[in-house]
Formats: structure tokens, sequence, C-alpha cells
């Protein structure tokens, strides 16, 4: 059997695989820390629970408009009003399966071959995947851990040809956790107004950020740039609602609709109960948010200040999320008996074989020199963790 050639041009998700293969460690018997998932460690609030339980009860089990609930839709127009001071109507905003499901959607209508697409890395592991499936070509910037891991207006005009259709941005940043401040989102958005290309931004952790730090969208630092930015969102990490999978986009009216069409002939609506639970995670209480990122924001203290202990690692302060991206290049070329360490892959095998901790490649993100670690495990874990690291890398020489 010929698969389509699109398909055997990508790999399987390397996280989601990690943390199957630390899942099955675990499931074995074996004491496995993973550092690999992307996933809050929080359960759902229980008011959000309760509300689709309610949805259930209530037999709100049917096929729901195609494009997402109209009390949904109205939350998440309120969401972007409130939070982010952007105006939007509901004939903007699609609800998808997920956040993944929403820029999936959109590189779906938007690229096709011959285009180009701009993406920063370090990225996140689905961008190029998804850009390389519609025939478009990925153009990766390669960003300095000495500039925070931000791309810089000079390479950004840099990368912009005349095929240039998009670029990706993503701000609190996995795997980095960089956050983009007023004044950087000021310097692109002066090279973006001179360049007719649509901004997707991924928005999906703004509610994951620290040190009293203020989240931006480029929307809200030029007006006239509003009508070609498209924010991709979702209820997974602010919520702790990964496996519920509800994604959404604010966008102007023509994508919605084509990005409509397009669910229309792929996965219809997102599921029923999930949006009824998404309306009560966006319009209800929001104190829940504030106890995780408050534990995050520990974790995170502790792991930044550990792995700077360690002999040859350094690691950048993340302003948001719940990941560090440490260099471990320090340790390439040294060996352990007859094994030697050459990349990040290298890197995270021996610590999944020599320290029972699962951490992910750099590679992955578009940068060998690193590995990233999730946080979203608990602070014993974390600290059990990184003993176990610190140990295994002390045995390399
Ligand atoms: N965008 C980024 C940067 C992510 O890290 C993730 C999940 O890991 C997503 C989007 C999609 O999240 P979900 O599909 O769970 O809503």
């Amino acid at each position: 059997m010929v698969l389509a050639e699109r398909i055997q041009q990508v790999a399987a998700s390397p996280t989601l695989g990690l943390d199957a293969k630390a899942k099955a460690l675990k499931a074995s018997g074996v004491d496995i820390i993973s550092f690999g998932v992307g996933e809050p460690d929080f359960d759902t609030p229980a008011h959000v629970k309760a509300a689709g339980i309610k949805a259930i009860e209530n037999n709100f089990t049917r096929y729901t408009a195609v494009e997402g609930i109209p009390e949904l839709r109205n939350a998440i127009v309120e969401k972007f009003a409130r939070d982010n001071q952007l105006t939007y109507t509901a004939d903007q905003i699609v609800v998808n399966c997920g956040g993944k499901h929403t820029i999936y959607n959109l590189a779906q209508v938007l690229f096709q071959a011959g285009d180009e697409v701009i993406i920063p890395a370090p990225y996140w592991v689905s961008y190029p995947p998804m850009v390389v499936l519609t025939g478009a070509t990925p153009v990766i910037i390669p960003t300095l851990e000495s500039s925070g891991f931000k791309v810089t207006a000079a390479e950004l005009s840099r990368a912009i040809t005349s095929k240039t259709k998009a670029i990706i941005l993503n701000s609190p940043s996995n795997p980095t956790g960089a956050v983009y401040t007023h004044s950087e989102l000021e310097a692109l958005a002066e090279v973006l107004l001179k360049n007719d290309i649509w901004i997707i931004s991924d928005d999906i952790y703004e509610k994951i950020i620290f040190d009293g730090m203020k989240f931006f969208n480029i929307a809200n630092i030029h007006e006239e740039l509003k009508p070609r930015t498209i924010i991709a969102h979702g209820v997974a990490k602010t919520y702790a609602m990964t496996g519920w999978r509800i994604g959404y986009m604010a966008a102007p009216k023509e994508i919605a609709a084509a990005v409509a069409k397009l669910q229309s002939q792929s996965t219809s609506n997102p599921c029923s109960i999930s949006q009824k639970a998404a309306v009560a995670a966006l319009s209800g209480p929001q104190d829940s948010v504030d106890v995780m990122v408050s534990a995050f924001d520990q974790r995170r203290r502790y792991l930044v200040e550990n792995l700077n202990r360690i002999e040859g690692v350094h690691c950048l302060t993340p302003g948001g999320a719940f990941y560090v991206f440490p260099n471990v290049s320090a340790y390439y070329g040294r060996t352990l008996n007859d094994r030697k360490i050459n990349s990040s892959t290298d890197l995270s095998d021996y610590l999944l074989e020599e320290a029972k901790i699962a951490v992910v490649p750099g590679s992955a993100f578009g940068d060998d020199s690193c590995v990233r670690l999730s946080y979203a495990i608990s602070m014993e874990d974390n600290q059990r963790g990184l003993q176990r690291m610190a140990e295994a890398l002390g045995r390399l020489r």
C-alpha cells in the first residue's frame, strides 16, 4: 500500500510520542519522572466540570452549529473585549476541536504550494508539519538565546520575500517561555506594516505569565494590523482542559467562513458537551487560573535556579508558559562507558535510560543545543527529577 506523499513528508508529534513512551514505562513499573508533558497537572475547575455534566444531563449531546454554539462564540467575543481590548463580532469567531485543530484549519485555508510561512525557532513542534501538509514551505528564523529567543525586526525583515504568506507568532512561547514586550512587538509591527502578510498569533499561553508581565497581541500594537491578524487560542492550558478539545480563533469574516466550510466537511462541530464547559470556563470565576499560575511560578523559579547550578547548563528565566529550555550543549562530545552524546536526542535518550527522566530534545523545536522540560508536574517530582538529571549529567566525562 502506498500512502499519500503528503503524510510521508511529516513525522508524528515528538512530544506526544515521548509522552506515550514515558507513560508506557511508568505503566510497566519503572519509576519515570516525565518532564515531557505539555499539560497542566491540575484538575479542570469544578464549575467547568459541572457545566459539562449538566450538558449531558440536559441531553445537549447532538450536533451543534459547525462553527460553535452562539453562547460560546459570544463568550469568546466577550473574552477578547474584556481581556485584550479587541472588538470582534460573533461571525469572526470559530470554535475548533482543540487549539491544534485551530492552527491546522488556518494552515489549510490560507497556505498552498509556492507560499512561504515564517516560523521563528525555537517553535512549537506542530507548526512546520502543518505548513508542510499544505504544500507550502516553512521558513525558519533561528533566534538567539542572547535575544531571549525572540525574533528581531531585522531578522524578520530579512526573511520576508515576495512569496511570504504569513508569520506564526507565539508568545508566551512553547518551548522557551519567551514573552514579547510591547516595545518588541512595536518593532516587529513596523516591519509587518510595510509587508502585506498574514499574522497568526498563537496566544494559547496568554494567561500563564509571570513577574507581573503584561500580555500583548500584535493587534493591540497597531489597529492597522488587526485585519491581518488571526488569533489562535484555546481553553486547554488556561483551564486545565487538555482532554476536552476546544480551541478557537478570531479572524476576518471571510477566513472564519472558510474555516467553518472546511470544518463542515471534516470534523463538523466541536464536542457539544465540551462547548458548554468552555462557556463556563471563559465566563465563570477565574480564580483557579491564579492558583495554577502561582504554583507554576514556584516551580519555574526552582528549576531555573537549580538548572543553572549544574555545571555546563544554562537556562534563561522564562516569562510565561510552563516550560524551561536549558542549553545543555556543553555535554555534547562527552561519554559514559561507550556511549557518546552528540545531540539533544542522544542526551534525552541517555537521561531516559540512565536517570529515568523524560525530557524533550530541543531538535524537535528547531534548536539542538537545548532540551525542554515541562514543569507541569508536582514540586516534589520537579525536585526528584532535577536531582536525577544533575547526577546523570555528572557521570558524563
Ligand atoms: N499552541 C501551542 C504553542 C501549544 O503548545 C499547544 C499545545 O501543546 C497548542 C497550540 C494546542 O493545544 P490544544 O490542541 O491542546 O488546545
